[in-house]
């Protein structure tokens, strides 16, 4: 062949080597090439390894959700690859946020006339979904509070399919009774989705204890810095994954490429931030609890939080990195707080690498009426803590001064 035959445009082969790229490359493309027909057939049919259209699937996040799976215990086998009647086989499936598990979780599972039991202290947005976006689809969903079995098991109703609990609860810290509803779900043959974002499965592994289905913000923890939208959703049974499969690429839910990327380079140091960040709440926690005015403190695994001893019987001590706590403070307060915080990022999220706060009164607790919010404990004094991996010192520092500051705007309002 001339070299004028040769053409340029998207003919590239990548030089031979004899060794191997330490870290995931990144894999953008769209397409897969195929050698001819047969081996395209091959790959579609599950026979031959590979990948289509990156809808469908495509490495980084193959790789992604197989380091989720094997974190979570739900297997290791990649998704659209089945190999049923296998003992304990699951897997997992990448998504574009935690939202789209949670949609594919119901887009796949669900069929007419299906009823949802969940708890009534969800993610916002998930709340929405079930309260407002379901319904209009014909599907109906019952809110109850998830530590108390007898109100799950009350508000069952003959078709009720589907169970949906977090493990510890936005903004408040509720723990849900995992092993009571696991035996209920399991009695009343529902599907038992839990909801481990918080958590992570450092913390709690739901599939040990029952749940059929895993899901994940990714966004939060898992990775860690902020910078990608993920979500991820794992299944005990091989027919849900398959199903899973089906509704992530045909609803088109599924994750970017360089998302998943990103989220696997956060992942090598998942454990070291976690554990860093576990110890620093732990922490804070006390010691936010010595100082005035600070009204309570909460933080799953102490001996004055309304679940402690389920937290400690699920959670093993390992209570995660989230800390509420309540101001004695308004609006004004509240501010003063915020402001006077310097180092400490006052953003609605959580599971950053540093410590950011959050007011659900005015972020993801602003749908509700003041009353609505007061009866879950949220009043405009109530801080959400996402706690980081800073230095204590410098967070005990800053608190303290946070707190003095909200005292002061407090006291020049009142003289
Ligand atoms: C953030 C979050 C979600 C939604 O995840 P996105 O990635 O933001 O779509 C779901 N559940 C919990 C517990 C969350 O914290």
């Amino acid at each position: 062949m001339k070299p004028e035959d040769r053409s340029v445009v998207r003919r590239t082969t990548l030089p031979p080597s004899e060794t191997t790229p330490l870290v995931t490359p990144l894999f953008p493309s769209v397409v897969y090439c195929a050698e001819d027909a047969d081996a395209l057939d091959a790959v579609y049919e599950g026979r031959a390894g590979g990948y289509s259209y990156a809808r469908e699937g495509h490495p980084n996040a193959s790789v992604l959700a197989d380091k989720i799976s094997w974190m979570e215990g739900a297997g290791q086998e990649r998704a659209g690859q089945e190999r049923a009647g296998q003992e304990g086989f699951g897997q997992g499936i990448m998504t574009a946020s935690g939202m789209a598990a949670i949609s594919a979780v119901f887009l796949a599972l669900l069929e007419k006339g299906d009823h949802i039991v969940a708890g009534n202290q969800l993610y916002g947005r998930c709340l929405r979904l079930l309260t407002q976006d379901l319904p209009r689809m014909g599907f109906e969903a019952s809110l109850v509070d998830a530590s108390d079995v007898a109100a799950v098991e009350a508000a069952l109703r003959p078709e009720t399919k589907l169970l949906l609990v977090e493990v510890v609860a936005n903004p408040t810290l509720r723990v849900a009774d995992i092993k009571g509803l696991a035996r209920l779900a399991k009695e009343r043959g529902l599907i038992f989705v839990v909801d481990n974002t918080f958590t992570t499965p450092r913390a709690f592994k739901p599939f040990d204890h029952g749940a059929d289905l895993v899901v994940h913000s990714v966004t939060k923890l898992l990775a860690g810095h902020s910078d990608v939208t993920l979500g991820y959703v794992g299944a005990r049974d091989p027919g849900h994954a398959t199903a899973l499969y089906d509704a992530v690429t045909t609803w088109g839910l599924n994750a970017s490429p360089f998302d998943c990327w990103l989220a696997e380079r956060g992942l090598n140091t998942f454990d070291l931030r976690f554990q860093r960040a576990q110890e620093n709440a732990k922490d804070l926690a006390d010691h936010l609890r010595g100082l005035p005015g600070v009204l309570r403190v909460l933080y799953p695994g102490e001996a004055d939080h309304p679940d402690g001893a389920l937290a400690r019987d699920l959670l093993q001590g390992n209570f995660s990195h989230m800390v509420s706590f309540e101001l004695d403070a308004d609006r004004a307060g509240v501010n003063a707080f915020v402001r006077a915080a310097g180092n400490i990022a006052f953003a609605p999220t959580l599971g950053d690498v540093g410590t950011t706060i959050s007011h659900p009164a005015s972020s993801s607790h602003r749908g509700l009426t003041v009353e609505g919010r007061a009866a879950l404990g949220i009043s405009e004094g109530f801080i959400r803590v996402s706690v980081g991996v800073e230095d204590i010192d410098l967070l005990t520092r800053e608190f303290t001064d946070a707190v003095a500051a909200a005292r002061r705007a407090a006291t020049r309002e009142v003289g």
